[in-house]
């Protein structure tokens, strides 16, 4: 190698046409087979921050490193150079035989004596050993353009990727949320949770609350997407990649109510996925659905599991406290959930025309119905007098029944705290009542009870903690026929 190519003050231009007419970039050197950086090392990396959109504003913004090899006749030279973003210049370079972490050094060293940049300038690299070695790095450092590296390290320690695995109605799918920044530092235990998948299974990859995702980890995605997973009948799912990250979001497994599994299941089975969805909603953990496609696949026809009766109070709305989507119930809604000839009209097509297996009477705690109904009793008013309104009484009165004036008037004078367990009381005997009469007025129902294929549940839930309690038959639910 000629010996003025070291540390040679040629100038930038020269590199500059040196590096395109070599076309320079990691592209060249996969040509050329000759590794110029190697990432298979122990050293921390830093995110990559550019995020691939290379469009900085202003010079001194960004700087990207990198280093390539040049074939001579004397064997191979590399090059390493540092380019300002903003036009595209080499800003600072350097030469060597060898690709040692003080050539990358050599060449900024040079870009910072040159273009003395301020605090906060972005510099990019490769992943390579050089770029992350503890010389570069500290250079990087003295010159304020650190890129954080325990940023990354934190983000992942602090949110590392999830697995769970959701019931969804059509079966098990392995969930696995990806951490805010997905690095090399992930590639591991993701590669392990999508190998942990079992043949034949559903997978969801979710980036939804994701902002970064390493290229390796996304060629490990579609790689496992195209090859690996369809070799073992796993079917993969995807949410929250956007379209900078070249893949679509699409969701492969079932998350509805179809005809095959509304035949199939039992009442009981029906409540306890009823059960399932409402411990998802408190804790938080609700399934991952496609809403659209939810809309897509049930325009032709709907096969809901249950019918759910409730309050049209808006902190009880059926389908998001019980975790479920479009077409999984039908939802009755009245003020004080009580029964009237409508209701009982909608609740038998739902079992007796459209196959619903499972009917939920359910009441609310803090009850503004109920506690109006109380209230009146206690103050011998009706709801016409008391409000104006001239259609409340129909409901008010069908609640009072499952209370009676002296009980009210007893209550009348407790504490605050005591008066809400009392009216909470009543709401739960307005939803015994409410099971009962419907058995008691709809022949239909009763058949279907009594021959076991549809079951009556009341149920209470409780607005200040998310919970849905299911009252009655130890902790089952179900109601005992009543004879019609
Ligand atoms: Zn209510």
């Amino acid at each position: 190698m000629p010996s003025w190519w070291r540390g040679h003050a040629c100038c930038v231009n020269t590199v500059a046409k040196l590096m395109r007419d070599n076309d320079i970039r990691a592209k060249t050197a996969r040509k050329f087979r000759v590794r110029t950086t190697d990432s298979d090392h122990d050293l921390p990396v830093a995110d990559n921050r550019l995020d691939r959109r290379f469009d900085p504003p202003a010079a001194n913004d960004v700087w990207r490193a990198d280093i390539t090899s040049i074939p001579t006749r004397e064997g191979w030279l590399y090059l390493a150079a540092v380019e300002d973003l903003s036009a595209r210049r080499v800003v600072g370079w350097a030469m060597a035989e060898h690709r040692e972490s003080r050539l990358v050094v050599d060449a900024l060293e040079r870009a910072v004596q040159r273009r003395l940049p301020g605090e906060g300038l972005l510099s990019h690299s490769d992943r390579g050993s050089q770029y992350a070695s503890a010389h570069y790095q500290a250079l990087l450092a003295r010159h304020g353009l650190v890129v954080s590296m325990s940023f990354i390290l934190w983000s992942n320690v602090r949110r590392p990727i999830r697995r769970i695995v959701e019931k969804h109605l059509g079966g098990d799918v392995v969930h696995i949320e990806l951490p805010n920044q997905v690095s090399f530092l992930n590639r591991a235990a993701l590669a392990l949770a999508l190998d942990e998948v079992p043949p034949g299974g559903h997978v969801l990859l979710d980036a939804r609350g994701t902002d970064y995702v390493d290229p390796d980890i996304l060629d490990l995605i579609r790689d496992f997407q195209e090859k690996t997973g369809p070799a073992r009948g796993v079917e993969v799912s995807l949410s929250g990649f956007r379209s900078k990250y070249q893949l679509e979001d699409q969701i492969q497994y079932i998350d509805y109510s179809t005809r095959d599994l509304q035949e199939a299941v039992t009442p009981a089975q029906v409540l306890q996925i009823l059960k399932d969805g409402n411990e998802r909603f408190r804790i938080g953990r609700q399934l991952t659905r496609d809403l659209g496609r939810q809309v897509e696949a049930t325009a032709a026809g709907q096969h809901p599991l249950a019918v759910v009766l409730s309050c049209i109070d808006s902190r009880t709305p059926a389908e998001l406290i019980f975790d479920l989507g479009v077409g999984d119930i039908f939802s009755v809604r009245l003020a004080g959930n009580v029964i009237s000839r409508e209701v009982l009209g909608s609740i038998e097509y739902a079992c007796a025309v459209a196959g619903a297996k499972l009917v939920v009477v359910m009441g609310h705690t803090r009850c503004g119905a109920v506690k109006a109904a109380v209230d009146l009793i206690c103050a011998g008013q009706s709801a016409a007098e008391a409000t104006g309104c001239d259609h409340l009484d129909h409901i008010v009165e069908d609640v009072q029944r499952s209370v009676d004036r002296a009980a009210c008037l007893a209550a009348a004078h407790l504490p605050a705290a005591e008066k809400e367990t009392f009216v909470n009381g009543v709401a739960r005997r307005n939803v015994d009542r409410g099971v009962e009469e419907l058995q008691r007025q709809s022949r239909v129902l009763a058949r279907l009870v009594r021959e076991g294929r549809v079951a009556v549940a009341g149920a209470m839930y409780d607005v200040t903690t998310g919970a849905i309690e299911f009252l009655a038959d130890e902790g089952i639910g179900f109601s005992q026929p009543v004879a019609s």
